[in-house]
């Protein structure tokens, strides 16, 4: 299946680790050009440095996507050095444990500015170039926005927000041909996974009582696996797709946990 993808921009937020890297990967394998959007400059510049090794087109720019000011300057870098914009991929976020009880009203909207507004901020400023390129928006958002987690209202909040705009874009953007979907990961080992595992007594131990829960070969969902349905959905195979939410989770939200690979 050719995805022609060849030479297509593609902006990814907090692309250079974890699920955002391997979209970045497999995006740049298919010929797509990324635009890595992130704040941590030494992945950001290692993962360029490395394409642009093998002679790949790509460019990351080092941001806090916190404030509209810096999601204008990542759509207007990305057209002055490409000149249009093909798709963009909302990614960058973390679950930061701002909870109900524990948290705070200023923590919880700090937790917004960091998981949510960037995904509107980067999807209006993208807009004109989207509509003339009939372009495509993939945000990730969280099995937790359907879930739920405890002790992370702020996360949370924004993964269920995400998933609302999904559909409310998709609607909003049918006149230009625009497709709009998210992808919903449940359990995948990145290095903010891995951060989460170790705050745990017994990581490892943790580790075994939730993979025992996925029901499709009781062990995570690779970064990888998002990537592949990510890259699918923006490019022209998935052109009669949008408003979807899409699990990549082993089942883990829909089959009855009970059930067993082995069994
Ligand atoms: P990750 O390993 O921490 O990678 C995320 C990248 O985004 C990091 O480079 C991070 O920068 C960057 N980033 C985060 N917030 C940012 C901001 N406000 N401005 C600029 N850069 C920012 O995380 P991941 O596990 O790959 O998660 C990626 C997405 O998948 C997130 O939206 C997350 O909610 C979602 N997700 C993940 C899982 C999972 O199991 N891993 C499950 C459900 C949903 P730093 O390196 O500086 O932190």
């Amino acid at each position: 299946m050719d995805l022609n993808l060849k030479n297509k921009v593609i902006i990814i937020t907090g692309g250079s680790k974890g699920i955002g890297e391997a979209i970045t990967r497999l995006a740049s394998d298919e010929g797509a050009v990324p635009v890595i959007a992130g704040r941590n400059r030494e992945t950001g510049e290692s993962l360029l440095s490395e394409l642009k090794d093998k002679g790949r087109q790509a460019h990351f720019i080092e941001v806090e996507l916190g404030t509209k000011e810096s999601c204008q300057l990542v759509v207007n870098e990305t057209l002055k050095k490409f000149g249009r914009i093909d798709a963009l991929v909302n990614n960058a976020g973390a679950n930061d444990s701002i909870g109900l009880e524990h948290g705070s009203p200023e923590k919880f909207l700090g937790s917004l500015f960091n998981n949510l507004y960037h995904y509107y901020y980067l999807a209006h400023y993208c807009l004109d170039e989207l509509k003339k390129s009939k372009g495509s928006i993939v945000n990730i958002s969280s099995k937790t926005a359907i879930t739920g987690q405890g002790n992370t209202s702020g996360y949370a909040a924004s993964k269920g927000a995400q998933l609302a705009l999904t559909r409310e874009w998709a609607v909003e953007l049918l006149k230009y041909g625009i497709r709009v979907n998210a992808v919903i990961p449940a359990e995948v080992m990145t290095p903010l996974y891995r951060n989460w595992i170790n705050t745990f007594a017994d990581p490892e131990e943790k580790l075994k009582k939730i993979t025992k829960n996925i029901p499709l070969g009781n062990r995570m969902t690779t970064s990888g696996e998002i990537a592949s349905m990510v890259v699918y959905l923006i490019s022209e195979q998935a052109s009669h797709i949008t408003g979807q939410w899409i699990f990549v989770d082993g089942g883990y939200v829909h089959l009855d946990r009970a059930l067993s690979a082995a069994e």
